[in-house]
């Protein structure tokens, strides 16, 4: 890859016919038309999130005199460029120039068109400091690969849609990154993360690849179709909120594609899950309610999942004495389950540290985690009991 350093480009020049995509969030063109600010494969603008903070920063940072960083224009032909890197910095400053947003200086909040003349002269006159690269398209991506952008990394699939660039990824980003499809709203029940920064799309890919994401973009790229990926994410949001009908906030961001593989053939009647659900969300002993859907799809019987409110402390203690008490006078194992047997454990008398809490009556049979119902086992017959 070859690279020319250019320090004579101002904003001015970049700024020449400048246009910003409000519907796609995206700074298109400037340089008179012969720069494309945002290819395909970049991720669309963020510098406007967060309150605006990171494009007021740079626009501060102009009329500071600090230095805003190196800017990356890929040469496509003799006349044409892209932006590599340095496109949300771009657009900030084009966005400022058109009179998108407004910052604060001693005149209060100031658009560029009503800004002081030195002001708006020292913004256009500003020269930036632009490597132009010219080279192979892989050569290109491997390099943007490697690259960070200060301050925003990129994400993982803000990443991917780079390498695998094509008509695939741009299909696939009009219905899942783009906050103007209504169907955003319903899929946030179930999908943490922001639309913008690939989160949906990256969740979408995760359950139709089944986690093997990279790989199914390689083999689709080329695709003028996201079928596929459309159908299978539908299906899974489609199960999901058929079988509960309730939408608890401790949804969003579950494996439901993993759940979806696994329990999507079992029929379930929604009403009792329903009533299922409401009864362990105000049953106080559930620490987990994160692990209460995967618990009912499995047919309840699986209290890891929800972590139950264990013993304290006091209780384990208070009961551990009394048992030891018994155990003395009768001359037998404080494991009453040692008792019952025949090797040498029938008398033993186990340490505190020996020993765990257990649940008589077990908890998902409505026994409840307090002193009448604690008795502590050794270890073994405790753990070989299981169902707590
Ligand atoms: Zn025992």
């Amino acid at each position: 890859m070859e690279t020319t350093l250019k320090t004579n480009i101002a904003v001015k020049e970049i700024c020449e016919g400048f246009v910003y995509n409000e519907l796609e969030g995206k700074g298109l063109f400037g340089l008179s038309g012969t720069l494309t600010i945002q290819p395909e494969y970049q991720r669309n603008y963020i510098y406007a999130s967060d309150g605006g903070k990171r494009e007021i920063a740079v626009i501060d940072s102009i009329l500071k005199g600090y230095p805003i960083g190196l800017i990356y224009f890929n040469k496509v032909n003799d006349k044409n460029f892209e932006v590599l890197d340095g496109q949300q910095r771009i657009t900030s400053i084009g966005r400022f120039v058109t009179d998108k947003f407004a910052i604060k200086d001693e005149n209060g909040m100031q658009y560029f068109g009503t800004m002081a003349e030195d002001k708006k002269a020292k913004i256009l006159e500003t020269k930036l400091l632009i490597y132009e690269c010219e080279g192979t398209e892989s050569q290109i991506k491997e390099w943007f690969k490697t690259i960070n952008i200060a301050g925003v990394p990129l994400k993982p699939q803000e990443l991917l849609n780079a390498i695998y660039s094509g008509p695939f990824v741009t299909l696939a980003k009009e219905e899942f990154s783009n906050s103007q499809n209504a169907n955003t709203q319903k899929w946030s029940a179930y999908i943490t993360g922001a639309v913008n920064r690939q989160d949906f799309l990256e969740r979408a890919l995760d359950w139709v690849s089944k986690g093997d994401i990279d790989n199914y973009m390689s083999r689709h790229r080329k695709d003028t179709s996201i079928t596929e990926l459309k159908n299978y994410f539908n299906s899974v949001i489609d199960w999901v909120s058929s079988v509960f009908i309730d939408v608890e906030s401790e949804m969003r961001g579950l494996e439901w594609g993993r759940m979806y593989e696994e329990y999507h053939k079992n029929a379930y009647d929604p009403k009792k899950v329903s009533e299922e659900v409401h009864k362990l969300y105000s049953d106080p002993y559930v620490k987990n309610r994160k692990g209460v859907f995967e618990f009912i799809l499995g047919g309840s019987t699986d209290t890891k999942l929800l972590n139950i409110r264990v013993f304290d402390e006091a209780t384990k203690k208070s009961v551990y004495a009394k048992q030891i008490e018994v155990a003395k006078k009768k001359n037998k194992s404080n494991c009453s389950h040692c008792t019952i047997g025949h090797d040498s454990n029938k008398e033993k008398i186990w340490g505190f540290s020996d020993m765990d809490a257990d649940h008589v009556t077990a908890w998902s049979k409505g026994g409840a985690t307090n002193i009448k119902n604690c008795e502590m086992l050794c270890k073994t017959h405790n753990r070989a009991k299981g169902n707590r």
